[in-house]
C-alpha cells in the first residue's frame, strides 16, 4: 500500500517547515531552558578520550530519553484520537436534566479515543478485535466519560472475570505467544461469551478504520430528570460514514503493509476536512419495565431489542480536530466510566460496577495521582479539599483544604443531590453466577435473522480459522456451545474443522 504524498499524515514535517520558515528558530535549550552548549557530540578528553561527567547536556538528553515511556494501558493500548463537539438535536429533558443534553443546538467540546482492545501499542490496526470508542464530554458540570466499544455487548457479565478474559486474549505467560487453547478453553467454559463471540467473528470483527463503525456505551446507565425520576438507558452512536468492514484476507494484507491503517485513516480524514460524525441515541427502560423485562437488563451480554426499546435520537458527535501532539493529548487522555455529571449515572450492571473503580485506579498508576490536572483530562473547574501529590499544577490558591471550615469554600450542590440516582434495590447478598442463565436466545436471533447467508458463511470460516488451532477436547466443547445457538451452525463449524482435525465424538 502506498499513500500519495499529498496525504497530510505524510506531510506533517513539511507543513511545519512551511508554517515556520520565516521565523527565528532560536537556540537549543535544556529542559530547564538553559542554553545547551553542544547537542551533537559528547564532551571528551581528546578526540578519542572518555566522556566527562560534566557533560550536562548529555545527561539532560539521556535521562529524559530513559523516561520517555510510561506504562502502556493493559487493555486498549493502541489507539487514535481526535477532538470535536457534541450537538443536541432533540429534546430529551423528559428523561434527563443533564446540562450536556439541555437545549437543541447546544454544543459541548469532546475528545474521542478509538482503540484496539487486546494487543500492545505496536500492534496492527486491522486485527480481529473489539474496538474501544470512548468519549469525554467537557461539560459545564465537569467531565462526563462515556467509555464504550464498537459492540453493544461484552464477553462477560461480572468484572471479576475481566483479568482472566484479558489473559486469554493476550499472550501465554510462558511462550509469550497468543495461545488458542487458552482462548477457546475459557470461552467454551463460559457460555455467556457466545453473543459477543458471534459479533467478534462476524464481519464487524474487523472494521474498516475507526470512522466507519458504530459505538455503544455497552453497559446500562441511568438518566434522572429534573423531578428526580430515574430511567435506565443504553447509549448508541451510529456512524454517518456507513458501516464498512474488512474481509479477513485483505485485513491480513493491510496488517503487513500498514499496521497503522486506522490511525492514518482518521488523521488524514480530519486533516483534509472530511470530518466524521455519528448520530447519538438512547434507549430507555423505566424501573417498572425492569420488573417485567424477560431478560436481565443489567447483563452486558444482552442487548435491549430495538422493537421493545426503540432508539431515541438525542444529538450528533462531530470530530474536526486532530491532536497537536499524540503523547500529550491521546496517550495521556484518560477515561473513567465513573465520571458522571448530574442527570446521568450508573446502574447495577456488574461489569459497569467493576469499571467504576478500575479506571481511575489505573490512571493513577499510569499517569500519577494528579492525572486529572493534565490539560486534556482537566475539567473546567476543580473546587474541593484534595491537595498536593506528585506533579501538582492546579493548586486552588489559599482556599481551606478541609471542611467544614469557617473561612469560605465550596458547598455541596443541592442540584447534584436531587439528580443523584435513587433506585429500588432488594435482595440477599451472595456470590451469584449468572453465566448459566439464558445465554442463547439473543445470539440465536443474531445468527438466524440478522446474518444473511454470506455473512453466516464468513462467520463460520473465521471461527474455523482460529478454532482449528485448539485441542480437540476444547473444540468439541465449543462446538456444543455453537449447537446451543443453532444446530446447523454447530454442524457447519464441525464440518469446517473436520478438514483440519480428526475427532469423532461430536455427533454430526
Ligand atoms: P434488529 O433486528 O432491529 O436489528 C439488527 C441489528 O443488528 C441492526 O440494527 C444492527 O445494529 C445490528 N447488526 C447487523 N449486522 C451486524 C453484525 N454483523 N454485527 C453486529 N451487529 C449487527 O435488532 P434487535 O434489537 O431486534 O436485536 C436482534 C439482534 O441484533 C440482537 O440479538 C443482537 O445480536 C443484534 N444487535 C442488536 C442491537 C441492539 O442494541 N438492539 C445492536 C447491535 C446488534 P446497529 O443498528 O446498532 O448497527
Amino acid at each position: 500500500m502506498s499513500y500519495p504524498a499529498e496525504f497530510p499524515i505524510s506531510n506533517q514535517l513539511l507543513e511545519y517547515r512551511k508554517e515556520h520558515e520565516n521565523e527565528d528558530n532560536g537556540n537549543t535549550t535544556t529542559d530547564g531552558g538553559n542554553l545547551a552548549v553542544n547537542v551533537n557530540t559528547s564532551l571528551t578528553i581528546g578526540k578519542r578520550g572518555p566522556v566527562l561527567l560534566e557533560d550536562l547536556d548529555f545527561f539532560d538528553i539521556m535521562q529524559h530519553f530513559n523516561r520517555e515511556r510510561i506504562p502502556e494501558r493493559v487493555v486498549h493500548a493502541k489507539g487514535a484520537g481526535a477532538f470535536g463537539f457534541f450537538e443536541v438535536t432533540h429534546d430529551v429533558s423528559q428523561y434527563t436534566a443533564a446540562k450536556v443534553f439541555n437545549g437543541i443546538g447546544k454544543r459541548t467540546h469532546i475528545a474521542v479515543r478509538f482503540s484496539q482492545v487486546t494487543f500492545e501499542m505496536g500492534s496492527q490496526d486491522t486485527t480481529r478485535d473489539v474496538r474501544g470508542f470512548a468519549i469525554k464530554f467537557y461539560t459545564e458540570d465537569g467531565t462526563w466519560d462515556l467509555v464504550g466499544n464498537n459492540t453493544p455487548i461484552f464477553f462477560i457479565q461480572d468484572s471479576k472475570l475481566f483479568p482472566d478474559l484479558i489473559h486469554i486474549l493476550k499472550r501465554n505467560p510462558v511462550t509469550h505467544v497468543r495461545d488458542w487453547n487458552m482462548f477457546w478453553d475459557f470461552f467454551s467454559l463460559r457460555p455467556e461469551s457466545i453473543h459477543q463471540l458471534l459479533i467478534f467473528y462476524s464481519d464487524r470483527g474487523i472494521p474498516n478504520g475507526y470512522r466507519r463503525m458504530n459505538g455503544y456505551g455497552s453497559n446500562t446507565f441511568s438518566l434522572i430528570n429534573k423531578e428526580g425520576v430515574l430511567v435506565y438507558c443504553k447509549f448508541h452512536y451510529l456512524t454517518n460514514q456507513g458501516i464498512s468492514n474488512l474481509e479477513a484476507n485483505s485485513a491480513t494484507l493491510i496488517a503487513g503493509q500498514d499496521p497503522d491503517y486506522a490511525l492514518r485513516d482518521l488523521y488524514n480524514a480530519i486533516a483534509t476536512g472530511n470530518f466524521p460524525s455519528w448520530n447519538f441515541y438512547i434507549q430507555v427502560m423505566t424501573q417498572e419495565q425492569v420488573q417485567t423485562c424477560n431478560f436481565n437488563p443489567f447483563d452486558v451480554t444482552k442487548v435491549w431489542p430495538h422493537s421493545s426499546y426503540p432508539l431515541i435520537p438525542v444529538g450528533q458527535l462531530h470530530l474536526n480536530k486532530n491532536p497537536s501532539n499524540y503523547f500529550a493529548e491521546i496517550e495521556q487522555l484518560s477515561f473513567n466510566p465513573g465520571s458522571f455529571v448530574p442527570g446521568i449515572n450508573g446502574s447495577p450492571d456488574k461489569v459497569l460496577q467493576g469499571r467504576l473503580m478500575a479506571y481511575s485506579d489505573t490512571s493513577r498508576y499510569r499517569l500519577g495521582v494528579n492525572y486529572l490536572q493534565i490539560p486534556v483530562n482537566s475539567p473546567n473547574r476543580i473546587n474541593n479539599f484534595n491537595r498536593d501529590g506528585f506533579m501538582t499544577i492546579r493548586s486552588q490558591g489559599g482556599a481551606p483544604n478541609y471542611h467544614p471550615n469557617s473561612f469560605g469554600g465550596p458547598e455541596e450542590s443541592v442540584r447534584a443531590k436531587l439528580l443523584y440516582p435513587s433506585m429500588e434495590l432488594k435482595g440477599i447478598s451472595g456470590f451469584y453466577d449468572l453465566g448459566f442463565d439464558d445465554n442463547f436466545t439473543q445470539p440465536r436471533i443474531f445468527y438466524q435473522t440478522v446474518l444473511d447467508d454470506g455473512a453466516k458463511t464468513r462467520l463460520i470460516q473465521n471461527i474455523v480459522n482460529d478454532l482449528k488451532n485448539a485441542s480437540s477436547f476444547i473444540q468439541e466443547r465449543q462446538i456444543n456451545v455453537f449447537k446451543n445457538v443453532d444446530s446447523e451452525f454447530g454442524r457447519r463449524v464441525c464440518v469446517g474443522l473436520k478438514k483440519f482435525c480428526d475427532f469423532t465424538e461430536v455427533d454430526l
